[in-house]
């Protein structure tokens, strides 16, 4: 059976983009009859906090989202440093203490927009008592060639991670382990089959498959899907709406819209519906299929009472809503 998984980060309460996210999600492993894990990514202790891993699990209940297993990521450090004791045994783990700026000196952008690293300090070895001894952020050497993870939407995944974006950090200066190995890792705990997520974390999945060699752990089929965005405070250009500052959260929403009212609008901005009448996440998993739910980002709204769908003109929008 698969197993499938939702693992939003916990940096704040659920945004529309989020519970767009978690519907899709959830739709695909419920359709199939598959299993899902809710995984609250909250590693990052200067961005999470415990009431927010809370306001999600409740924002996500009150949408009308249900899950085989509520996991913490924090609750895996024991599986994550076996997997860093694995990495330093493979010889593959190093120090790195090259600063950011350091590191957007040489010039060159990675295809998530950020700066690649050059690997200039592959061979620096790790201190005498081991990792756990170092003060020093931490990247694994990944294997030189093209990864070729197999997107089931058809996206193309497959690049070379350690030219176009050099070994990643997998152990932060403050000893927390970082994305993309705490992903790598939890997801092989949990069983997941399918990782469901958005567009913006396409790139990361060569990467990922990389990490996932050096570890000897099997590829998931991924699927990416469409991000809601919101216009930019210069209406030029939408942005993502999950993650941006001062988008709507959950709370607000649930203060003026029912459950109903946010999933059935949602869900016509994925095509899944031809208008944005209220629907339950039940009520669309009979007639779900990727077939319908359409490739483009959607740009949404909100007034402080309504969610609108906006046609994203420079100084012009156009919107229908709930
Ligand atoms: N925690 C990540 C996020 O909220 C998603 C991780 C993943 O799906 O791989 O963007």
């Amino acid at each position: 059976m698969d197993t499938c998984r939702f693992a939003p980060t916990t940096s704040g309460r659920a945004h529309p983009g989020t519970l767009l996210a978690g519907l899709l999600a959830w739709l695909d492993a419920r359709s199939r009859g598959a299993r899902i894990v809710l995984r609250l990514e909250d590693l990052d202790r200067q961005r999470c906090r415990p009431e927010f891993s809370q306001g999600l699990i409740d924002d996500l209940a009150w949408f009308g989202l249900d899950w085989d297993n509520v996991q913490h990521q924090s609750d895996q450090g024991q599986a994550h440093a076996g997997a860093l004791d694995a990495l330093a045994a493979g010889g593959v783990l190093y120090p790195s203490r090259l600063s950011r700026a350091q590191i957007a000196a040489g010039g060159r952008r990675a295809p998530d927009g950020g700066w690649a690293y050059d690997n200039r300090e592959r061979g620096t070895a790790l201190p005498e008592a081991g990792w756990r001894s170092c003060d020093l952020p931490l990247r694994v050497r990944l294997p030189e060639g093209r990864q070729r993870p197999v997107d089931e939407g058809g996206l193309d995944l497959a690049q070379d991670p350690a030219a176009a974006f050099g070994d990643p950090v997998v152990r932060n200066r403050a000893g927390e382990v970082a994305y993309h190995l705490a992903v790598v890792v939890d997801d092989h705990r949990a069983g997941v089959t399918r990782v469901v997520r958005g567009r913006d974390l396409a790139s990361a999945s060569a990467t990922q498959a990389a990490l996932r060699s050096r570890l000897g752990l099997p590829d998931p089929v991924y699927r990416h899907h469409l991000l809601l965005l919101e216009p930019a405070a210069t209406g030029q250009e939408a942005e993502k709406l999950a993650k941006c500052h001062g988008s709507v959260a959950a709370d607000a929403l649930r203060r003026t819209l029912s459950a109903a009212d946010v999933c059935g609008f949602l869900a016509w901005c994925a095509s899944l519906r031809p208008d944005p009448g209220p629907a339950t996440p039940r009520q669309l998993l009979p007639n779900f299929t990727w077939d319908q739910v359409g490739r483009e980002d959607v740009a949404v709204a909100w007034d402080g009472r309504r969610l609108r769908r906006i046609e994203v003109v420079p100084g012009r929008e156009m919107g229908r809503g709930v």
